[in-house]
């Protein structure tokens, strides 16, 4: 029997590229391929690209340039090393990559990972294989589920795909472009793989989509389910604690998303609601589709059912155009939301999207500067979110040892690591933690129950309380 081949697989970028590599992972499991974290032992490296930003391209150039080296090497040691570039980097620069990275061997773009094993056998033939076609059959139907052994290794909090692409076409953004348009996932093939995952220990789901609340899949009824009624059904399924969703477009917000949140224990009471920016003007030129209003109304229905609910947020700085006076009004919705944590970025065009067309641009020193205010304003208040756990006993869903021995580390409903002394038998329970103290980003805490005593379970999926939150003004 021939030994096992080493697969290396590096991703970048956002949660959905951390699936995606899974799925590349569990379809090689079935050509013999083992997954190793040591590049220089690998027969087959794949890099799973992000093409969101400008440094995350050119990051892949200079990966690809470490990898030359490693690939020379392993070859004066009589072994071929096979490197695939994988992800939107490949799907937008496909052709760039093969004139620019003779070391790459493969190149294929999101829609076409079930290919992956045609074009690796296609490389070793012809010498090399390119693949960013969008095919007309779902990849989903065509990717192996993971095994058992799989699922237990990669631990108790899983994503699962169930929309993907977009059709908002914001002018800064090569999502679209990349992903290709919207296309959401059967109901009953996600009610699969999240029953699979739950019986082989998961006990943490979060749906994933560039934009998941524009789910609209078919449901077993025949009729298209939105990401609410979704929710609703996958809360039912024995052993799920927790259930979250991310990334959602604040115009896709509906009834049943807040329905969901008001009805459904298992469903965290924490959002990724991206707002970009907090002026109205600039919202416009991104093609938001949304003024800053809509955003604060949509914020006050999920207040309403769920008090406890905290939201994070991305934001854009130096959008083409964008003056003081608009700055200053994202400064202003921060504060007046009040976050319990958000991503800011320095505005990057990107090829091929309207925005890189726009003149008006801001100086690379206003945005630095912009940059730094707004992320000492979110740092500000994701610390006084944090503060504000001290002295409560929250719940906490335990995932691991910690790196301090005889510490185990969970998160809470918001994401928070929680570290506790403990056993690890509490891994996978969701146990009342009283938290005693912050350390920079981490909470520290002492369980209130023994671990056997009484795992938190909500005993429906029917919500049973909810404790008050203070957020922002
Ligand atoms: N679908 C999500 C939404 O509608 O907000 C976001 C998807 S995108 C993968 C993640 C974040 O990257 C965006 O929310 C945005 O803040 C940021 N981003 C996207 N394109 C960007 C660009 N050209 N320059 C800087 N940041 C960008
Ligand atoms: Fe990109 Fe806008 Fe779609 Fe989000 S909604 S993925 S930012 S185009």
């Amino acid at each position: 029997m021939n030994p096992p081949r080493k697969l290396h697989i590096k991703s970048y970028g956002c949660q959905m590229n951390v699936y995606d590599a899974q799925r590349m992972v569990d379809t090689l499991a079935g050509e013999g391929f083992v997954e190793t974290s040591r590049v220089d032992e690998a027969d087959l490296v794949i890099l799973n690209t992000c093409h969101i930003r400008e440094k995350a391209s050119e990051k892949v150039y200079s990966e690809l340039g470490r990898l030359r080296a490693v690939k020379d090497d392993a070859a004066r040691g009589g072994r071929h090393m096979n490197i695939v570039v994988a992800g939107c980097v490949a799907q937008a620069e496909g052709q760039e990559i093969i004139r620019r990275a003779p070391v790459v061997d493969v190149v294929v773009g999101p829609q076409s990972y079930h290919h992956l094993p045609e074009l690796l056998a296609h490389a070793k033939r012809h010498g090399r294989a390119l693949e960013t076609e969008f095919p007309v059959e779902d990849k989903f139907g065509f990717l192996p589920p993971p095994g058992a052994d799989a699922i237990r290794a990669r631990g108790i909090s899983s994503f699962v795909t169930v929309q993907e692409g977009c059709d908002k076409f914001c002018t800064f953004c090569v999502v679209p472009y990349t992903r290709g348009t919207e296309v959401s996932r059967p109901v009953a093939k996600i009610v699969d793989d999240v029953a699979r995952l739950a019986d082989n220990g998961v006990r943490e789901i979060t749906l994933i989509g560039q934009n998941v609340n524009a789910y609209h899949g078919e449901g077993p009824d025949g009729r298209t389910w939105s990401l609410g009624t979704l929710l609703h059904r996958l809360a039912d399924i024995s052993g799920i604690a927790r259930l979250r969703y991310s990334t959602s477009h604040p115009r896709d917000v509906d009834d049943t998303l807040i329905a969901a949140h008001r009805d459904l224990a298992v469903l965290m009471p924490f959002v990724h609601l991206p707002v970009q920016s907090g002026s109205d003007r600039i919202l416009a030129a991104m093609n938001r589709k949304h003024t800053t209003d809509d955003y604060r109304a949509v914020i006050d229905r999920f207040r309403a059912v769920r008090q406890d609910i905290a939201f994070s947020s991305d934001f854009i700085v130096g959008f083409p155009g964008e003056t003081e006076e608009d700055f200053a009004g994202t400064l202003a919705l921060v504060t007046q939301i009040g976050y319990a944590g958000a991503y800011s970025f320095k505005y990057s065009p990107r090829p091929g999207t309207p925005a890189a067309d726009m003149r008006e641009t801001v100086s690379a020193a206003d945005m630095d500067e912009r940059l730094v205010r707004l992320q000492e304003l979110i740092d500000s208040q994701q610390s006084a979110f944090n503060r504000a756990a001290i002295g409560r006993t929250v719940d906490v869903l335990f995932e691991r040892s910690a790196r301090n021995p005889g510490q185990i580390v969970g998160r809470t409903a918001y994401l928070q690591p929680a570290h506790v002394m403990a056993s690890p038998d509490i891994i996978g329970q969701v146990l009342p933690v009283r938290i005693e103290s912050l350390e920079r980003y981490s909470l520290l805490g002492e369980l209130t129950v023994s671990a056997n005593a009484r795992p938190v379970q909500p005993a429906s999926s029917q919500i049973a309380n909810s404790s008050q939150i203070t957020m922002g003004a």
